[in-house]
């Protein structure tokens, strides 16, 4: 889902600074990134006590790294489990990087329940071409519990713009561009994989073929590869095969209305975020424009078995404007919370809704997956020169390094925010009233459309730290009022 009025000035020092004091409670949550420092950290001190063998083995792959065998009569083998945008982006990366790749999706016209709205900065990091974006979102309004509607996104410059995806053409659209740089693609589901017994011994998958669109399945198959990238999203087997470990997730449930055309118009570039108990304790209720019919979904981590209710609610709210309309498609999925404990194992690696790289609050993850995607083909590209040498867990331990490095604080102030504003109504309603700040779209938007922090002005940013805090106060307030009635 679109994040961006959750992706806001927060990023900037003033605000950084506030909202680390306002919950160390709340980043113990965020096992995943910090973990991946910690073992780094760890197997370095521990190295020096270890048993010979364990301390010879660390070395030996660190040596391997270093002077990794040359291979001959072949390249670097990698096999791909997942078609996503996670999935088509790295197949594309290895394959323009000397890999041989192969990509296993078991669906190829797979149709991603997902609200589709990508920052503007995907657009041209993935160079994808204008025509697979339905709509151009400039409008954006937040409706708080009691319905007051703000209106964000004046501060948008003339080119600037939320896209809106049907991910069926999204991911169709990447996974063509990795085939056409050379990646094998397989209409498969992929099974199980046979973990190496020897160091340098491949990884067998076992995947079923399948026929090609009828989605029946087909003869099982076998592939033999030296590296595995996992970007079968949430439910992911590849995490399942190498112990990764759980995430806590949210439920999120969408349906697609097709509404008349009149009401059509309304939406035309308009997006609309809904906040309050009523659509979601803990997420926010949403109607995203799609080429001729419009998204309405919610989610929720903490009352998964309401969601249904949750999803009656946000058609409610929006009624008005979407009257007439006829549900097309109902759809459910789950969206990771953070990541998991475990993101690495030998030549195994996992990436996007597969690693967990959703940000809390909002559930934007498709440029993330696609971004983790890239980077880890980068990483392995890098770390076997073009595809001519072995590669090792510590050339895919540096994707992980540099992830952590690029993003870690990004999903801390988000997971953060999602503590403060979505805790209650009260703070909901001081939430829109703040996004009424033309400062605060700015930074906002900024932030979404090109996921870097921007320098705020530091004048701005005093007056928004003391508008802040004065509209907590005020929900603060609020809320003790309220608890009074309902006792
Ligand atoms: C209702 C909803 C709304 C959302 N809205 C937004 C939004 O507006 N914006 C946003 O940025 N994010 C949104 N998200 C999150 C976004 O959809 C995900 O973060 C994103 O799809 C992750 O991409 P991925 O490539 O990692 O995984 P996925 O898109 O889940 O792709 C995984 C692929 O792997 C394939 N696969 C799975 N298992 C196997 C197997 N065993 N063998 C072969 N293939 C397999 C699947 O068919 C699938 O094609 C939303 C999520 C939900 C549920």
């Amino acid at each position: 889902m679109a994040s961006i009025a959750l992706n806001a000035h927060f990023t900037t020092t003033t605000c950084d600074r506030k909202t680390t004091e306002i919950t160390r409670e709340s980043l113990k949550s965020f096992v995943g990134l910090r973990k991946t420092t910690f073992e780094n950290h760890h197997s370095l001190t521990l190295t020096k006590s270890l048993p010979i063998r364990l301390t010879n083995r660390r070395l030996h792959n660190i040596v391997a790294t270093k002077s990794s065998p040359k291979l001959t009569g072949r390249n670097l083998r990698v096999a791909i489990i997942g078609g996503g945008p996670a999935g088509g982006a790295a197949a594309e990366t290895l394959a323009k990087g000397g890999i041989e790749t192969f990509l296993i999706e078991r669906k190829l016209d797979n149709c991603k329940p997902c609200g589709g709205a990508i920052p503007l900065c995907m657009v041209g990091e993935f160079d994808l071409p204008l025509d697979i974006i339905d709509r151009r979102v400039t409008k954006m309004k937040m409706i708080s519990p009691s319905n007051v509607a703000v209106d964000i996104g004046q501060t948008l410059k003339p080119h600037e713009y939320i896209g809106m995806v049907r991910r069926e053409v999204l991911d169709q659209y990447l996974r063509e561009r990795a085939e056409k740089a050379g990646a094998t693609i397989y209409n498969g589901l992929f099974l199980k994989m046979d973990m190496p017994k020897e160091p340098n011994a491949p990884y067998v998958l076992h995947y079923s073929l399948h026929n090609g669109k009828s989605g029946s399945v087909g003869e099982k198959c076998k592939l033999e590869v030296d590296a595995v990238i996992g970007a079968d999203g949430a439910n992911s087997r590849v995490a399942k095969s190498i112990g990764a470990g759980d995430y806590d997730y949210a439920i999120a449930f969408q349906e697609r209305i097709k509404i008349p055309d009149d009401k059509m118009v309304y939406y035309e570039n308009l997006a609309e975020m809904y906040v309050g108990d009523d659509v979601s304790p803990d997420f926010y209720g949403w109607v995203f424009p799609k080429c001729d019919h419009v998204a309405v979904g919610t989610g929720t981590v903490t009352h998964k078995g309401d969601i249904k209710k949750f999803q009656l609610a946000t058609r409610n709210r929006a009624k008005d404007k979407i009257l007439g309309g006829k549900i097309i498609r109902v759809e459910a999925h789950p969206i990771p919370e953070h990541p998991r404990p475990k993101r690495l194992s030998g030549r195994v690696a996992l990436v996007g809704d597969a690693a967990g790289y959703v940000t809390k609050c909002s559930g934007e993850g498709i440029y993330f997956a696609a971004k983790s995607g890239r980077m880890c083909a980068e990483a392995i590209v890098e770390g076997s020169e073009n595809g001519t040498r072995w590669i090792e867990e510590s050339d895919l331990r540096k994707y992980l390094e540099k992830w952590d490095k690029t993003y870690w604080p990004t999903y801390k102030v988000l997971d953060v925010l999602q503590k403060v504003f979505y805790r209650s109504n009260p703070a909901r309603e001081a939430f829109v009233e703040m996004c009424a700040d033309e400062y605060v779209q700015k930074m906002t938007f900024d932030s979404y459309l090109y996921k870097t922090v921007t320098p705020g002005n530091p004048l701005e940013d005093l007056k928004l730290a003391v508008n802040t805090i004065g509209s907590l106060v005020r929900a603060n307030a609020l809320r003790k009022e309220m608890d009074k009635i309902s006792v």
